[in-house]
């Protein structure tokens, strides 16, 4: 079977692998000059297994288990690994309620080292935080912005969750290893045009000219997949769109005297989590309502310098969880997520032109699935270019290291949406 994957980020390199080690002959085509150079390269790297669906936190589990396995995983490969930092994390909801209970009770069963913590643990856990309660968030030049409205009722503490140094750096990983293993990669290589007769084969036309045959493809273009689904005809009943993003770097207030976690902050608007070996945090936004969210037309017009407006509004939330946060310089990046609009989970499926798979739609958080997003990838190509029926009979996934099973459909382009947070926390 001859592949081709578009896009080198950490999802098109998974997929290009495993594909790879079941036998498949894959062409990576990237547009800029290496792996990782996308969307991946300006990700946060936060693995975590907190989500509202128990697939998710089955899924994400297990791909926690490969980063933490991450140099037998990959097998050798030439230069540095990127490593897997273990602070934990603690997720603070906007609201416990009974759901917020339940999905502690799922992430136990699936495996996960999981606790609630009420507001006197936190205090007492991490003294460095303000358990005020501000909900809901607001913009910076609301006169009640530094004003709390309660307490906190507690949040959910993974003392073995944590993040990825450098996602840049895994994206690299991952392409050596399916290079050593035979993918081939193209860079510098735009996909320009696809021309099908309403499936496979696909003959892939692109900037230097040449002309590529396929009889599978795989859209992994990240934030640019609408428009490679565009340029190939195929449609979704799932809409996903490009969403810039902002993730600011400040000084670490408590460097020294503290270790600091994850923090994901449902309550006051923002995530964040130590960097630098824990001299700065870097902040990002949990997409609080009173966001007017940027949606992205075009990806390559893309503004990816800072602004005011962001810099000023993810630092003053944090500040509010760590009251002796300073402001400093604003230092940071901007880059985009893909979002599926309807809950904020990926797309991982064939689609209704035989030939066309999508893994898309990551919306902010799938750098930590992406290992499992490209075995659950690899084995719907295989399953559905073998005759089987996955849409109504959809593929099971095993996930040795947890020892669970998973069922595919929840990131089905079929499905109805998952019942989620709708932001980036899934
Ligand atoms: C600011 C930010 C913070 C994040 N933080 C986290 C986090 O903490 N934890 C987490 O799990 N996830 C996080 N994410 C999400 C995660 O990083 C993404 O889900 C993931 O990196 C997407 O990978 P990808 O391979 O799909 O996309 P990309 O890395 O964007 O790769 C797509 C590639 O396709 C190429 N391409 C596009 N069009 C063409 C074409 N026509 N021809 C050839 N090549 C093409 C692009 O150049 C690009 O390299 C974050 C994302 C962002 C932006």
């Amino acid at each position: 079977m001859k592949v081709g994957v578009i896009g080198a980020g950490i999802i098109g390199c998974a997929i290009a692998w495993e594909l790879r080690k079941r036998g498949a002959e894959v062409t990576v085509f990237e547009k800029l000059g290496d792996a990782g150079h996308g969307s991946t390269s300006a990700s946060c790297g936060i693995i975590r297994r907190c989500y509202s669906q128990t697939s998710m936190i089955k899924l994400s589990n297990e791909a926690s288990e490969i980063w933490a396995e991450w140099e037998n995983w990959l097998g050798p490969i030439e230069g540095s690994l990127a490593r897997f930092e273990r602070p934990g994390m603690l997720l603070i909801p906007s609201n416990v309620d009974e759901g917020f209970l339940q999905v502690i009770e799922e992430m136990k069963n699936s495996r996960v080292k999981a606790e609630f913590l009420d507001k006197n643990a936190i205090n007492e856990k991490f003294p460095f935080l303000n358990t005020d309660a501000f909900f809901p968030p607001k913009p910076v030049d609301d006169d009640s912005f530094f004003n709390e409205t309660g307490v906190l009722q507690g949040g959910v503490w993974e003392q073995d969750a944590g993040y990825v140094v450098s996602p840049g750096l895994a994206n690299t990983n991952l392409k050596l290893a399916a290079q050593r293993d035979g993918v081939e990669f193209l860079f510098n290589t735009e996909v320009c045009k696809i021309e099908h007769d309403g499936g496979a084969p696909y003959s892939i036309v692109t900037n230097d000219g040449q002309t590529h045959q396929f009889d599978v493809m795989v859209n992994a273009a990240g934030p640019w997949s609408s428009k490679i689904n565009q340029l190939a005809g195929v449609e979704l009943p799932l809409e996903n769109r490009a969403l810039r993003r902002e993730v600011h770097a400040v000084k670490n207030p408590v460097f020294g005297q503290h270790d600091m976690p994850v923090v994901g902050d449902l309550d006051s608007g923002t995530y964040f989590r130590p960097e630098t070996g824990g001299i700065d945090i870097i902040i990002g936004s949990t997409d609080p309502e009173c966001d007017e969210k940027e949606w992205v037309e075009n990806p390559d017009e893309v503004d990816i310098g800072l602004t005011e407006t962001y810099w000023e509004r993810q630092v003053l939330r944090t500040m509010r969880r760590i009251p002796k946060l300073q402001m400093g310089k604003a230092r940071g990046l901007a880059h985009m997520y893909d979002v599926t609009l309807a809950d904020w989970y990926p797309t991982v499926d064939r689609t209704d032109i035989d030939g066309w798979y999508v893994a898309l739609g990551t919306s902010g958080s799938s750098f930590k699935t992406a290992p499992m997003i490209g075995v659950m990838m690899a084995e719907i190509v295989y399953a559905c270019e073998n005759g089987h029926d996955h849409d109504n009979d959809p593929v099971i996934l095993d996930l040795p290291r947890i020892g669970l099973s998973l069922d595919t459909s929840f990131l089905s382009r079929l499905r109805s949406a998952n019942a989620t947070t709708g932001t980036v926390f899934g």
